[in-house]
């Protein structure tokens, strides 16, 4: 059995922090070990057109910034196939059959779609689309019969539903599609990162991110106007860890290197912690701890950025070529899907000497 690997993520702008403790990173880890077949990343456009059918500039516009963020942060296309998710038509037939096996009260139970539908406010007016996303995610998923999905840990409800219907296809048209995994971080700080506002997630609709493009005076304002704890007024006041933002970044990011060449009064994290409770610790001292980490990590991130927006044809042919590629294996999939369906009428006569006008 092949081993592959799908995940992907939505060109509703560009990359951020979240996305890099959350899947990212895992995916950098996967490529280096290179104990797979096929590896794809998707950029889902036809997923973020779901909750944005109004404004497909946005989506259009993001595709090439999502692309130069992947290699900006070291994905080879050399081992890694890059793909846009609208230029594959084979996973839109695919969702189509996927459909029936799902019901409306099964979709209405996902706690990310249920939480999202409010964050996004759209009271009555759901887009049938929106709702219906899950089902899209497993046609993305079994076309590339991906057995390992990198990703944060809002995507666990769709790594479920999908495994129900590969479970459901299996069991009634024969055993065609592969179960997939996730594969959260190994940091469990990094399963959601949240946003600089303090709000649960960081997340481009929200508009509460370190972007992975920012620049250092970006960056600096972010992080020094961050969310930590509003009873810690006086430096002398105790602080609280839980709900604190730039403890949970620290969290994510910091290493007792960090600390060593940062802010060596402190060995490590839990030692800083101890300290920030008891008080005596401002938060302008532990944010500027924070934007010297995160700066550390974003600025080769950035340089490359640069190299990569001055030959925006090299990204062009990456994208084309695994376009090109992930065709070709999804294609494959959905003739075995249909097959196993039976719906190929016109590849023999079968259909005919099946026919009984009894
Ligand atoms: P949108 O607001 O448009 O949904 P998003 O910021 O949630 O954007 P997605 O493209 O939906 O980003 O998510 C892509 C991947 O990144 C998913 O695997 C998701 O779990 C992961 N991810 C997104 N935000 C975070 C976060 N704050 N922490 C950890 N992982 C995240
Ligand atoms: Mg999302």
């Amino acid at each position: 059995m092949k081993k592959n690997i799908l995940t992907g993520d939505r060109p509703t702008g560009k990359l951020h922090i979240g996305h890099y403790v959350g899947t990212l990173a895992s995916r950098l880890k996967l490529q280096e070990k290179g104990d797979y077949d096929d590896f794809f990343i998707m950029i889902a456009d036809a997923q973020a057109l779901t909750d944005n059918a109004s404004n497909p500039k946005k989506i259009r516009d993001s595709i090439i910034n999502v692309a130069i963020d992947y290699l900006s942060i070291g994905i080879d296309p050399k081992k890694v196939h890059i793909f846009v998710q609208s230029e594959i038509s084979e996973l839109t037939e695919l969702t189509f059959y996927y459909a029936n096996l799902v019901t409306v009260s099964r979709l209405e139970r996902n706690p990310t779609v249920k939480q999202e539908i409010k964050s996004k406010e759209f009271g009555e007016s759901i887009p049938v689309g929106f709702f219906t996303y899950p089902i899209s995610q497993a046609a993305d998923i079994t076309a590339f019969k991906a057995s390992i999905v990198p990703v944060g840990d809002d995507q666990l409800p769709m790594i479920e539903q999908t495994r129900e219907i590969v479970r459901s296809f299996n069991r009634i048209y024969g055993d065609v599609l592969v179960l997939p995994n996730e594969l959260l971080p190994d940091n469990k700080a990094c399963f959601r990162l949240p946003g600089t506002d303090g709000n649960a997630k960081m997340s481009k609709s929200l508009g509460n991110c370190i972007y992975l493009s920012d620049s250092y005076e970006e960056l600096k304002k972010k992080v020094m106007g961050m969310y930590t704890d509003p009873l810690h007024i006086k430096v002398e006041d105790p602080g609280h860890i839980e709900g604190n933002t730039v403890f949970a970044y620290l969290d994510a990011f910091s290493t007792s290197e960090d600390f060593a060449k940062y802010y060596p009064e402190f060995k490590n994290l839990d030692e800083l912690k101890k300290a920030y409770e008891q008080g005596g610790i401002g938060d302008v001292k532990i944010k500027k701890f924070l934007l010297q980490i995160l700066e550390d990590f974003l600025k080769p991130i950035r340089e490359k950025r640069e190299y990569y927006e001055k030959h925006l044809d090299e990204v062009y042919d990456i994208l084309k070529e695994g376009t090109m590629y992930a065709q070709s294996i999804a294609k494959e999939t959905l003739k075995e899907v249909k097959n196993a369906m039976k719906l190929n009428y016109f590849a023999d006569k079968q259909l005919l000497d099946d026919f009984n006008c009894d």
